[in-house]
C-alpha cells in the first residue's frame, strides 16, 4: 500500500503517499496503543459524501478519552481532513483510515503523552466481504479465540492493539476455509465479528447482542433506525450461538462489510443457506441511504464539495 500516488493528511498537512512514513522505534508499532477509525464515503447524485462523518470523528475521539489520549487536532480539523484527502486525491468513494498514534519520542510503556500524531489517509476499496458475499451470504465460523473482556483492554474504544484478537480470529477462519470469524465474549455469548456486529432474525424479529463485549457499530445504528422504520421489532440481548445455527436469517454490519447476509456457521446453514428477505431488505436500504438515494436520511451525508 506504500507505494501508489496521491496524498494522506499528516499531522495537519497533505503529505506525498511515498513521504507518508514513520520510525521503526513508533510507540504504537511497538505496543499498540493508538486509536483508529474506518469510515467510508460513496458516490451520490450529488458528487461523494462521507457517511455518518461526525459520528465516526466523536467515536475517535471517545476511543482516545479511553486510552488517556490527547489529541492534538479537534473535531472540526479531523472532518475537515476527510475532505481534503477525498479532494486531494480526486476519489469518487473511498474507505478512510483516520489513526492517532504515539510517535518516537520515548518507547517503554508510558508513552511520552504529547507525541500523540495523527494521519488520515484514503482510497479505494470494494466490497469487504466480496461481491458475491453480499449477495448470496458470506461462512463464518466460531472462533476458538474469545472476544476482548471489559476489563481487559475493553471493548468500546477502536484500538489499534485489540485487533491482534480480530487478526488472530479472522486468520483462522479463513485458513478453515471460512469467510470470517464469529467471537463469543467470555461467558461463551455472541459478541461480534473479527470487525462486524452481527444481527440475527428469528420470527419476523432482529435480535443483536447488548454491547457489553462488542464494538458499538455505527452501521450497527444505522441498521436499529432501518428496523425501526421498517416496523421491525428489535431485541437487544445475549445471544448464544444455537441461536444463530436455528435462527431464519443472520448478517453482518460494519463500516467496511455494509450489510453483509451470512449463509452458514459451523457448518449449519442459516435459515435457507442464502441471503434472507429481511437481510435483503435492510441491505436495500442502507445502500440507498449511504448512495444518497434517500432524502430522509440525507443529513447523515457530509457532501465533498
Ligand atoms: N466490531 C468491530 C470489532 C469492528 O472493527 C467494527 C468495524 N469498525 C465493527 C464492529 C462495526 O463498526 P462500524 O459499523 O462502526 O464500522
Amino acid at each position: 500500500m506504500a507505494d501508489r500516488d496521491g496524498y494522506i493528511w499528516y499531522d495537519g498537512k497533505l503529505v506525498d503517499w511515498r513521504d507518508a512514513t514513520t520510525h521503526v522505534l513508533t510507540h504504537t508499532l511497538h505496543y499498540g496503543m493508538g486509536v483508529f477509525e474506518g469510515v467510508r464515503a460513496y458516490e451520490t447524485p450529488k458528487g461523494p459524501a462521507i457517511f455518518r462523518l461526525q459520528d465516526h470523528t466523536e467515536r475517535l475521539f471517545r476511543s482516545a478519552k479511553i486510552l488517556g489520549m490527547a489529541l492534538p487536532f479537534s473535531p472540526e480539523q479531523i472532518n475537515q481532513a476527510h475532505l481534503d484527502v477525498v479532494k486531494a486525491n480526486g476519489l469518487k468513494s473511498c474507505y478512510f483510515r483516520p489513526m492517532a498514534f504515539y510517535g518516537s519520542g520515548k518507547l517503554g510503556v508510558a508513552p511520552m503523552k504529547n507525541d500523540v500524531q495523527v494521519i488520515v489517509a484514503a482510497w479505494p476499496w470494494g466490497a469487504y466481504l466480496g461481491e458475491e458475499g453480499l449477495e448470496k451470504g458470506i461462512r463464518v465460523k466460531t472462533s476458538s479465540f474469545t472476544r476482548h473482556h471489559v476489563n481487559i483492554t475493553m471493548c468500546k474504544a477502536k484500538a489499534n492493539g485489540n485487533y491482534m484478537n480480530s487478526i488472530l480470529a479472522n486468520n483462522e477462519a479463513t485458513a478453515d476455509g471460512y469467510d470470517e470469524a464469529l467471537l463469543l465474549d467470555v461467558d461463551g455469548f455472541v459478541a461480534e465479528g473479527s470487525g462486524e456486529n452481527i444481527f440475527i432474525v428469528r420470527k419476523g424479529k432482529l435480535y443483536t447482542p447488548d454491547l457489553t463485549s462488542a464494538l458499538e457499530g455505527i452501521t450497527r445504528d444505522t441498521v436499529v433506525q432501518i428496523a425501526q422504520e421498517m416496523g421491525l421489532q428489535l431485541i437487544e440481548k445475549r445471544i448464544t450461538r444455537d441461536e444463530v445455527y436455528s435462527a431464519d436469517e443472520a448478517f453482518f454490519t460494519g463500516t467496511a462489510a455494509e450489510v453483509t447476509p451470512i449463509r452458514e456457521l459451523d457448518r449449519r446453514p442459516i435459515g435457507a443457506g442464502s441471503r434472507g428477505p429481511i437481510t435483503a431488505e435492510i441491505q436495500k436500504r442502507y445502500f440507498n441511504i449511504v448512495k444518497g438515494l434517500d432524502a430522509e436520511h440525507e443529513h447523515w451525508l457530509t457532501y465533498v464539495k
